[in-house]
Order: C-alpha cells, then sequence, then structure tokens
C-alpha cells in the first residue's frame, strides 16, 4: 500500500507520536508515544482511522489492508519472539478501538485473541496454570461470540450456571433458583481449570449451533473478525448517542489497536488498576487509583470486585498497591510523574502487572469535573508547567456552569442516610428510578429522575443522560458511573456501599424491563420508585426527601482562572439585566449591562397597573396621565441600575414587546383589570380585541410602537436621563446607552433621535446638570444589517439582537422552532439550534455585514451582542473574530462568557484552534 495505514509501536521505538490523535486514534497515539519515551508498553500495532471510514464507505476491508495486517502481526512475532496460535509459545493479542477523541466504553474491544484448541493447550504448559488458560478461552469466546458474531451473552450465562448448579450439587450445597443467588454461592473464582474446559467446550457448541461457521480455529480468521466488528461498533447505537452529545462528528472514525497480550490475572504477584496523576474530582495533586490484584482489567472499571486503592492512608479498604507491591508501585509512580511532566496536563492511566513485571496499556489526558480542571489549571500554571493562557485554554467553558450548581445548605437540618465517593460535584434532588428507561420516561415528563443502580454499564448512557443525578451501590471512583456522570457534569454519587439496591422480582426486570417494584434501603429507610432523594456529589452524601440548598459562590482557584480570563480576552462581557438581578451580574464579574428589558421592569403589581391604565387610555391626554404613573417607577428602577453598575455602561431598550402581551385575555382577569383600571370589562375586552394581531412578532412592537406612540419613548427617555442625573449627582459615575429595537431605517432613528436631544435638553435644565449618554439601535432585522452604514449615521452604537435576527433572517418563529427543529438537528440540516449556537455562514454573515459597513460610516462605533449567542462559547468566538466590543449575557453564564471571550482572543493570536485548545 503507497500511504501507511498501520503504525508499529514496541518499548524504545514507535512508527507514530501523540501529535497523531486524528490518525491513530487517543489511544494509538499515546501508545506510541509512550513507547518513543522508553515506557514499558506491551508491543503493538494501530491501524488508522482512515482505514475504518475507507472500510465503511466500502462497506468492507479496504483492498490489501489484511496483507499489511499480516506483515505487522509477522513484526509482532518477531519482536515477542512468540507465535499467533503456536502449541508451544502462543502470541495473544488484544484488539481494541481508539478514536481520536476518547469515548469510554462505547465501542468494542475483543481480547486473547490467538487462544484456540492448539494453542490452549501451549498456553496451558507455558504458564503451568491450567484454570487461567482455560478461563481466558472461555473470556475470548464469550467476547468473540458477544462482539464479532453477534450472539446474546445470555446463552453463556445460561452454559455457565448449569456448570455451576452440578459444582453446587456435588458439594452437597443447596442449589438456589435464583441465578443471582447462585453467583453468591458459587462465584467465578470457585470454578476450578476442569469447570472452564467443560464451559470452554459448551461455548463452543452454541457458537456452532447459533451461528454459520461457528468460532473460527484459525487465529488470524479470529483477528480479522475482531478488527471488523470493532470498525463496525464506531456505529453502533451507543457510540452514536455519544458523539451526538459530546460533537464528535461521524466522519472521524475509530482506530484499531492490537497489542500483546498481557494479563494481571496470572496470580498473586499479577494485578491490574486504573490510576490517575491528580484527583479527578477535586483536582488534589495526589497521585490517586485503584487496583486489583490478580485480574483483568474490565474488572476495575466495571465495578463487580471492589478495588483498593493506589497509595496507602487512612480508613482504607484493602491492601494499597504501595504496600502489596512497593517494587512494581515505585516505577509507576515514577512513570506517572514522567507522564504528566511530558504531556503537562493530568493522566488517567491504565496498567497492569504480570508476574512482578509493570507495563502501561493506556496514558490519556484524564477526565474531570469541572472544579477539577480549574484547580488542576491553576495549580499546574502555579508549579511554572504551563503559561496562564494554556491555564485558561484548559477549562472548557461549557462546562464552567458545573462550578455555579447549588450545594447543600451547611445549615439543613437533614441527616444524611449513607456516604459513598463524591465521583461527581453538585447537590441536586430528584425522583428515584431504577432503570435507564424509567429516567427517560420521567424526564420526558417534565420531573427530574435519579437514576439509582448496583452499578451502571454503556447501556445506561441514555439514562444518565436524562437524570439529573446518578447514585450506584458499587465501583469506585473509576466505575463506568464514575467516569460518564464527570464527562457530562451531573452529580454522581458511586460506589455508596450503605445503600442495598433491590430491582425486584428478577423475571419482571429480565423479561419485561419492569422495575416498578424495585427498591432501595439506607439507615433503615426504604425508597421506592418515585420517592425524592437528594443527592451530593460534592460531599458523597445521600439524603431521603429534599434539602435545602445554596447558591454557589465564585472564589479560589476559579476566581484565579477568571481574572486570567479577564487579562487575555479582548472583548468585555456585560449581562442581560434588569434590578435586582443586576446585582448578581457584577458579582459574576459583568463589567455592565448589555440588555434592560425595560418592558421586564413593568412586571411589578404597581408597574402593571400603570402600563395598563397607558394601553387603554382613548386619547393622548389620557395616556400622557397613565404615563406620569410609570414614569417614578421606572426611574426609580433605572437609578438603582445605575448605582449597581457603578460606572460601567448600562444599555437600556425602548419599550419592545406587542402592547396585547400585558393585557390579560381570560374575561375574569379582564373583569379584575377592568375594575383596577377604572374601565369596563368590555372597553379591555374591545382593546384586547383592537390590538390582536395575526403575527405579533412581524407586527406592531419595537421602535414601531414609538413611531405610532413617541410620548411612550419620551417618557422612558426621561426616566433613564433624570435618574442618570440624580445619580451622578451623587457622586457616582453613570455611562447610560438608549436603544432602539428592531429599527430597519436611518429615518425611523431619526425620529427617536429628536425625542432624545428635546427630552434630554429638558431634564438637563430641570436637573441642573448633564450626563454623558450614548443613543444607537439594534440590529435585528436583515434591511438594518444591509443598510447598517446608514443607521449608523445617527445610531452611536449598534447591539446585535441574534434572536429576532435569526428569526428573520431564517423565517424561523423562535418561539415555535423548538417543536419542529430537533429532526432537522438530528439529519444535519443544522449542525446545533441557530437559536442557541449562531448560524455563522447566514445570520454571521448579516452580522459582519452590518460591522464593516457600520464601522465605515463610524469608525468608532461600538459593537456588542445582547442575542441569546452572547452566553454560547461557539457564538462568542464567532462575535471575537467579527471584532465585537463586548458580548452580553445572562448573569448566570457570565463567567462562562468570560472564559469564552479570553479563549477566543487567545486562539485569535495564536492561529492554530485545534493545537492551542488541546495545549
Ligand atoms: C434579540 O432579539 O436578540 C434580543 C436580545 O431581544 P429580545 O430577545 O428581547 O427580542
Ligand atoms: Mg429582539
Amino acid at each position: 500500500m503507497a500511504r501507511k495505514v498501520i503504525y508499529r509501536f514496541a518499548s524504545g521505538n514507535a512508527d507514530g507520536n501523540t501529535n497523531q490523535k486524528a490518525l491513530l486514534g487517543g489511544k494509538g497515539a499515546n501508545l506510541a508515544e509512550m513507547a518513543g519515551l522508553g515506557i514499558p508498553v506491551p508491543p503493538g500495532f494501530t491501524i488508522t482511522t482512515e482505514m475504518c471510514t475507507e472500510y465503511m464507505d466500502k462497506g468492507g476491508m479496504p483492498d490489501g489492508l489484511i496483507d499489511e495486517v499480516k506483515a505487522a502481526m509477522a513484526w509482532l512475532e518477531k519482536t515477542t519472539g512468540k507465535k499467533f496460535g503456536d502449541a508451544n509459545n502462543p502470541l495473544l493479542v488484544s484488539v481494541r478501538s481508539g478514536a481520536r477523541a476518547s469515548m469510554p466504553g462505547m465501542m468494542d474491544t475483543v481480547l486473547n485473541l490467538g487462544l484456540n484448541d492448539t494453542s490452549v493447550v501451549g498456553m496451558a504448559k507455558l504458564t503451568g496454570n491450567e484454570r487461567f488458560v482455560y478461563d481466558a478461552y472461555r473470556r475470548l469466546l464469550t467476547m468473540y461470540g458477544d462482539v464479532v458474531l453477534g450472539v446474546d451473552k445470555e446463552h453463556f450465562e445460561d452454559a455457565m450456571n448449569v456448570v455451576k448448579r452440578q459444582m453446587a450439587k456435588d458439594k452437597g450445597i443447596a442449589v438456589p433458583e435464583d441465578d443471582e443467588e447462585l453467583g453468591r454461592v458459587i462465584p467465578d473464582s470457585m470454578l476450578e481449570a476442569a469447570q472452564w474446559k467443560v464451559i470452554s467446550e459448551e461455548f463452543k457448541k452454541i457458537l456452532a449451533a447459533k451461528t454459520a461457521s461457528g468460532f473460527p480455529m484459525d487465529p488470524v480468521d479470529q483477528l480479522v473478525g475482531a478488527i471488523k466488528a470493532v470498525f463496525d461498533s464506531w456505529n453502533n447505537k451507543r457510540a452514536q448517542t455519544y458523539r451526538k452529545m459530546h460533537n464528535i462528528p461521524a466522519s472521524w472514525g475509530t482506530a484499531v489497536n492490537v497489542q500483546s497480550m498481557v494479563f494481571g490475572n496470572m496470580g498473586e504477584t499479577s494485578a491490574t488498576g486504573v490510576a490517575f496523576t491528580r484527583d479527578p474530582s477535586t483536582g488534589e495533586k495526589k497521585f490517586f487509583g485503584e487496583w486489583l490484584p490478580n485480574a483483568q482489567g474490565e474488572d476495575v472499571v466495571a465495578g463487580i470486585r471492589t478495588p483498593q486503592p493506589i497509595k496507602k492512608g487512612p480508613n482504607t479498604a484493602g491492601k494499597s498497591l504501595e504496600e502489596a507491591m512497593a517494587d512494581n508501585y515505585k516505577e509507576l509512580d515514577a512513570i506517572q510523574q514522567k507522564l504528566e511532566k511530558h504531556y503537562k496536563d493530568m493522566q488517567d492511566l491504565e496498567f497492569t502487572i504480570e508476574q512482578g513485571k509493570l507495563f502501561m496499556l493506556q496514558t490519556r489526558n484524564g477526565k474531570r469535573t469541572a472544579p477539577a480542571s480549574v484547580k488542576i489549571a491553576i495549580d499546574m500554571c502555579k508549579e511554572g508547567l504551563i503559561s496562564e493562557e494554556d491555564a485558561v485554554m484548559r477549562v472548557e467553558p461549557d462546562r464552567i456552569n458545573e462550578l455555579l450548581f447549588p450545594m447543600i445548605d451547611p445549615k439543613a437540618p437533614n441527616k444524611a442516610v449513607a456516604k459513598g465517593i463524591n465521583a461527581s460535584p453538585g447537590a441536586v434532588t430528584g425522583k428515584v428510578v431504577f432503570s435507564a428507561d424509567d429516567a427517560v420516561a420521567v424526564a420526558e415528563k417534565g420531573d427530574k429522575p435519579i437514576l439509582v443502580r448496583i452499578e451502571t454499564s454503556p447501556e445506561d448512557i441514555h439514562g444518565m443522560k436524562a437524570a439529573v443525578g446518578i447514585l450506584t451501590a458499587r465501583g469506585g471512583a473509576t466505575s463506568h458511573a464514575a467516569v460518564v456522570a464527570r464527562g457530562m457534569g451531573k452529580s454522581c454519587v458511586a460506589g455508596c456501599a450503605g445503600i442495598s439496591v433491590d430491582y425486584g422480582p428478577e423475571k419482571a426486570v429480565k423479561e419485561n424491563n419492569d422495575y416498578s417494584q424495585a427498591k432501595f434501603v439506607a439507615a433503615g429507610q426504604t425508597v421506592k420508585v418515585g420517592d425524592v432523594i437528594t443527592i451530593d456529589g460534592t460531599g458523597g452524601r445521600v439524603y431521603v426527601g429534599d434539602v435545602p440548598k445554596i447558591p454557589p459562590k465564585i472564589g479560589g482557584e476559579f476566581e484565579e482562572l477568571l481574572k486570567f480570563a479577564d487579562k487575555y480576552s479582548r472583548m468585555k462581557v456585560r449581562a442581560n439585566a434588569e434590578t435586582p438581578e443586576a446585582a448578581k451580574a457584577r458579582e459574576m464579574g459583568a463589567q455592565g449591562i448589555g440588555l434592560c428589558r425595560t418592558e421586564h421592569m413593568f412586571f411589578t403589581p404597581e408597574g402593571i397597573l400603570a402600563i395598563r391604565e397607558m394601553i387603554v387610555a382613548n386619547d393622548l391626554a389620557a395616556r400622557e396621565k397613565a404615563l406620569a404613573k410609570v414614569l417614578p417607577i421606572q426611574a426609580a428602577d433605572f437609578a438603582q441600575l445605575f448605582e449597581i453598575m457603578d460606572g460601567f455602561p448600562v444599555n437600556i431598550r425602548l419599550l419592545d414587546p406587542p402592547l396585547h402581551e400585558f393585557l390579560p385575555h381570560e374575561p375574569d382577569q379582564q373583569a379584575e383589570v377592568a375594575k383596577a383600571v377604572g374601565v369596563t370589562p368590555e372597553e379591555i375586552k374591545a382593546k384586547v380585541a383592537d390590538l390582536h394581531e395575526f403575527n405579533p412578532m412581524l407586527g406592531h412592537r419595537g421602535v414601531r410602537l414609538a413611531v405610532a406612540y413617541p410620548e411612550i419613548a419620551a417618557t422612558q427617555v426621561k426616566a433613564i436621563l433624570t435618574a442618570a442625573c440624580q445619580v451622578q449627582k451623587k457622586g457616582k459615575k453613570v455611562a447610560p446607552e438608549i436603544m432602539i429595537p428592531l429599527s430597519l431605517s436611518k429615518k425611523e432613528l431619526d425620529l427617536m433621535k429628536e425625542i432624545v436631544d428635546r427630552v434630554s435638553k429638558e431634564v438637563f435644565a430641570a436637573e441642573k446638570t448633564e450626563v454623558k449618554f450614548k443613543f444607537g439601535t439594534m440590529i435585528e432585522l436583515p434591511r438594518a444589517a444591509l443598510l447598517a452604514h446608514e443607521l449608523a449615521e445617527t445610531a452611536q452604537f449598534f447591539s446585535f439582537g441574534t434572536n429576532d435576527l435569526t428569526q428573520t433572517t431564517m423565517g424561523l418563529s423562535r418561539d415555535d422552532a423548538g417543536k419542529f427543529l430537533p429532526p432537522y438537528v438530528d439529519q444535519g440540516v443544522f449542525e446545533k439550534d441557530p437559536f442557541v449556537s449562531l448560524d455563522t455562514a447566514g445570520v454571521g454573515e448579516l452580522v459582519q455585514i452590518a460591522a464593516d459597513r457600520g464601522r465605515k460610516t463610524r469608525p468608532d462605533i461600538s459593537l456588542g451582542i445582547c442575542g441569546e449567542h452572547g452566553g454560547d462559547p461557539a457564538s462568542i468566538e464567532f462575535c471575537d473574530k467579527v471584532g465585537l466590543g463586548y458580548v452580553s449575557c445572562s448573569p448566570f453564564r457570565v463567567p462562562v462568557a468570560r472564559v469564552a471571550a479570553a479563549q477566543a482572543a487567545i486562539v485569535a493570536r495564536k492561529g492554530d484552534a485545534e493545537k492551542t485548545r488541546t495545549v
């Protein structure tokens, strides 16, 4: 083959390196890197992701690939001194997936390939451990049957249970009916070589009966079958769901890693484990991990046996690796330090010790909670490992919200009923469900499910996504539940031994997926399906019922990171807020208000009454009388806003929504309003009918209201400027911006400017002082964007109202799109919902045009965005490219936007976005 499609690695030399993740997948690239560093890795080779995409396009093995695999196997045989399928010294290999981005447990793996009726004898002789070898053989038969040949695992379990029942009978033990109970009475560890031999024979018979060709004895056939299965698993349902959740393109494909097997289950000097160079939950700098003696890799992650800690410490369950295998521990500790220094990031490691010899099976940048990601970034910066800019790039802006999770109120009277591992932070309250499907059903009803499982598996992924929190009885900090929950940013308490979970009758569960009778017991209390519990993933505690929580605060490393972010960003971050949320916005670090929606301020009892009076007024005099009541209410609100913002710009938008939105549509409410306003119910009804519009979003709203009723605009301008004067007179700085919504022509702005000029003169005369203010407009209509050069003659600033601009550019109703957009996203018409993430190709082009044309007329024009997109990291990156001066978003998105704005600026300066992101 002209192209290189296979990359080899063996300790001390490797064809590839860590920068080739796109081609070799994360696992393959890092195995190559480790090998290159001289770290002990079992030798092997990686088949490129290009081969997977070719396989998918073609619907079969790429031409020549099998020959390349055979050649690589010949090299592997030479390197290891073993022979594939040999009767005396057989080589066994594992075949594992490995995509560019880590997708834990989503794709398939086959271990122990190369075992067959011949080599199994050779292996037994070689190891002197028949039991181990036949156990390995049956594992291969099960995995191969399940993954490659599609035979249900249940058949194997049934066959194994027959043998176990016989064994119980032979030993004179009462034979349990229930399979789970049988597993407890006769655990796998009790089976001897003789039983595993019988089981292997039975498994082969099952495969012969259930498939056309049975289990292939030719090891090359086995290998080819496994490679195909791994390619195919790129498109299994789990992988597809995971890709969708993490925005991983289907076109990437997976690499396939073929690697010589090492065994952690070859007796008491063998072991396997998973470790992190720092605590993935808290970020604390301590070597952290779990191991199991005499076990195979999957046993740790699956949560079947409770793993033991790597490092010795107080209250640890079982012996630590440090104590049990001191020499191996020392070597591992040195390797983990070397790897972290080399990668300059927290590493997630997998290792196996085979008869006293340590092998590294994997290293990758470890998944971590959001608080851990912040702590690790700041700590590594302080340790001199990475720069301040790198630290900012290390935190995913989308996950910053997780730092703003509520916490359990320390003053809450509730007592925890159980304590487990604090696997993923945040306190959440929800209804208990015991199956992934139930979690989805409960979430669909609008409730918040907490998924409680003995342990989770990749089959539960949809339920974990639907749940607000996850609680498991078994499994450690590296269990499936813990890893996936952290990745999803869901609260999780794992390995909570204090709860005993009972799924209910086995028949109902197995045959009908019916968990309605499931329950768990903790501290003597029984919790059933639908009961409310609270889990605290920060402290690892479980409570029955709803527990009071407190809102989060910005502090510690998070504050340091945000300071770095502000240091490196070009754009400012403002908030869309009125009083009292503006105070929260300041706390979150907003540097001004980007949008005060004045209509929101009318939703107080006296405010709504005044505005309704204004709406039902039949002539100018009556309207002005009502507006006189509106004025002080608004002025007081604005004054508060200026005070809170303490000199930062405060952008106040004149009334935008159609007036009918302020009137009720139900007769009894209309009667109530009539009484309060002092008119007849018929008059209200008539007014509602009069204001009815077929298409209110394109109707009488925005500046169009002010053109028809200039006195409304005049009153609002008077309130803004009076408040500004008064606050300024108290010695405070003010920076008001008066913003006109939904304009489409310069003429509209001129009409508004006339009002503003007139009113400002009056106010300044009355207040005997003047304030500096800006006058500008929102850009929410394509016509406004296209004629931005004209609008900029009057407007000193533009603020892009991308909610309406998306609606009017795409012709998609922003209030109805939620009903019909999901299939558009599912089928790839839009990559993301355009109301969430800016459609840069269409709507973005109009933003660019308006910015360019506006700047041509007025080079110092101030530009910002205040649509919901102002809090979306991808949209923020686009805004930076266009050269906007600020983004504005809701107060709780402000920290997200601060980090995203900094990242955008860093990427712009450094050029290569992907490289900069992954450092
Ligand atoms: C917009 O349209 O983007 C905007 C911010 O205004 P509103 O959401 O109030 O229409
Ligand atoms: Mg709008």
